[in-house]
């Protein structure tokens, strides 16, 4: 553990202090109507780093207002200046990679490193769209019985919400602002409470970039029902998209009902990663690491359970162990840290509960299984061995950097564990023989496959979950698809 700074630096001080604690919009900052500002904390040192605007239900109506006055706007860009926009936003955010991953890092904790890997994967969603921007097709035929011609065209959905989570708190963002405004879509993004800094650090971006007044919008406050209700009931509002639990998906999914919302839900997992006798070592072990401690487990990609064949338990579970345990622990703006403070009290308190329950069921403690320090919300890399079927960790999602590893036999009952879950996002698998690897790859029931590789998020592939992790698609071509409407066009031969 290394020692917690009790004070900001001036290079800190500097990066916080371009932050408003304002809203964003219709192409203004400005203060909330209410009274009163929310306190962002660092959770490495529980130092008030900065303060939020607390919106009102009358904000959130503005917002609206504004981005529907702007859709038209937003509508009669051409694809080549939404694309010039989207490529010039990536440029600014590589441009700062340095001021966001100190912010991000001083509002969730995690290490620099993995704060300038967000920058990169946030940047890299612009890059993306602004390609896809300038490849949105229709289609022009001739109709089937040969009387006609058919027409169809993409139009942009129209105003949307966006409410993301904490623990990315740039590419949740990214991963929807850059597709809607590729297709020409006005948004309102509602960040989290804990982690809105940065998403308001990429509004001013966007606004260099040259996006126009009420392209994007931004709410914070202390109530995310008080700013999103009221949205949800409006009918100018055109598309909802959520990125955070399963439990309050499920509650925005009954309140988008009434207005038949168009909706996209990336929700919880409870990733499970086989190791089969024939993987390479190495290879699974690292990948086994890099999909758990990426985030510091703080992620919904986050491998929940190691399900290992009883031939490699031993050796694998040794190696595994290892590297677990040489993971320092400490503030992310230390030198050679690896693993950052958890975002609040509750989420170490969750971990602890998570782990204790598991161990007084019968699981061991292979590495450890305990809080760091006095100071802020440290947990460290935990291995958990002999976890027995009754623990809690195996259905609840962790969100930390705890791995409980149970073995198995035969195939079959490898895979009959790791679908053993309401939750569908992600699953790993390792292994040398390929046919085994599409065969397994194949029966998992999850939106995404990692064979052979313990991080595999990318923007240019298809990012989703199915089951209890929801439904929509992020990134890759798909990712435009959730912000176009289909509009066929029929018309006489002649
Ligand atoms: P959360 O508690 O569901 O919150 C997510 C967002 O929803 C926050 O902005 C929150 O605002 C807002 N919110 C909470 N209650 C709401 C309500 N009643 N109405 C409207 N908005 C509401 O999730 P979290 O703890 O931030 O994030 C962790 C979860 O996100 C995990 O389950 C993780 O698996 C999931 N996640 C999924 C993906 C994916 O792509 N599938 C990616 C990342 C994370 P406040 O912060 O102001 O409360």
């Amino acid at each position: 553990m290394t020692t917690s700074t009790t004070s900001l630096t001036d290079r800190e001080r500097a990066v916080l202090g371009k932050i408003p604690a304002q809203l964003l919009i219709g192409g203004t900052w400005r203060d909330a109507t209410g009274e009163g500002t929310v306190a962002v904390e660092d959770p490495a040192t529980g130092l008030e780093i900065g303060r939020i605007a607390d919106g009102t239900e009358d904000d959130a109506r503005a917002a609206l207002d504004a981005a529907t006055a702007a859709q038209p706007v937003m509508a009669s860009l051409s694809p080549r200046e939404r694309s010039d926009i989207l490529q010039k936003t990536s440029q600014l955010l590589t441009e700062h990679t340095e001021e966001l991953a100190l912010l991000m890092t001083l509002e969730l904790g995690k290490p620099l490193a993995e704060s300038r890997g967000e920058v990169a994967y946030g940047a890299s969603f612009f890059w993306w769209f602004a390609g896809e921007a300038v490849r949105l097709a229709g289609e022009y035929k001739t109709s089937a019985d040969g009387k006609g011609r058919t027409l169809v065209q993409r139009q942009p959905v129209g105003p949307c919400l966006f409410i993301t989570p904490w623990n990315f708190p740039l590419a949740m963002g990214a991963r929807k602002l850059a597709p809607a405004i590729a297709a020409g879509c006005t948004s309102i993004v509602k960040p989290a409470k804990l982690t809105p800094l940065t998403m308001l650090r990429l509004a001013q971006l966007l606004e260099e970039a040259g996006l126009p007044a009420g392209g994007v919008n931004v709410l914070t406050g202390n109530s995310a029902r008080a700013v999103t209700e009221p949205l949800l009931n409006d009918p100018r509002l055109r598309k909802l998209s959520f990125t955070g639990s399963t439990e309050v998906g499920q509650k925005l999914v009954e309140q988008a009902a009434p207005n038949l919302l168009r909706v996209s839900m990336e929700l919880g997992g409870n990733a499970p990663l086989i190791v089969f006798d024939d993987a390479d070592l190495d290879v699974a072990v690292e990948g086994a690491f890099m999909a758990k401690m990426r985030n510091g487990g703080e992620a919904c990609t986050a491998a929940n359970r190691i399900l290992v064949q009883r031939g490699i338990a031993d050796a694998f579970t040794e190696k595994f162990v290892e590297r677990m345990a040489a993971v320092k622990v400490g503030r992310g703006t230390d030198e050679g840290v690896g693993l950052g403070a958890m975002v609040d009290q509750d989420q170490l308190d969750k971990i602890a509960e998570l782990v204790d329950d598991a161990v007084a069921k019968g699981a061991k403690v292979a590495c450890g299984g305990e809080t760091v320090g006095d100071v802020g919300h440290f947990y460290a890399a935990t291995v958990l061995t002999d976890v027995p079927d009754d623990a809690r960790l195996l259905e609840e999602e962790i969100f930390g950097p705890v791995a409980p590893i149970r073995v198995f036999d035969t195939e079959e009952q490898g895979v009959a564990e790791a679908n053993a879950t309401e939750y569908g996002l992600i699953a790993y698998l390792f292994t040398r023989d390929l046919a085994r690897g599409h065969r397994v790859a194949s029966a998992l029931e999850t939106g995404m496959v990692g064979l052979n590789r313990g991080v595999i998020s990318s923007s240019d592939a298809p990012f989703g979950g199915i089951k209890h992790s929801g439904f929509g698609r992020e990134g890759g071509a798909e990712g435009i698809e959730e912000y176009v409407d289909t509009k066929y066009i029929s018309m006489p031969l002649d």
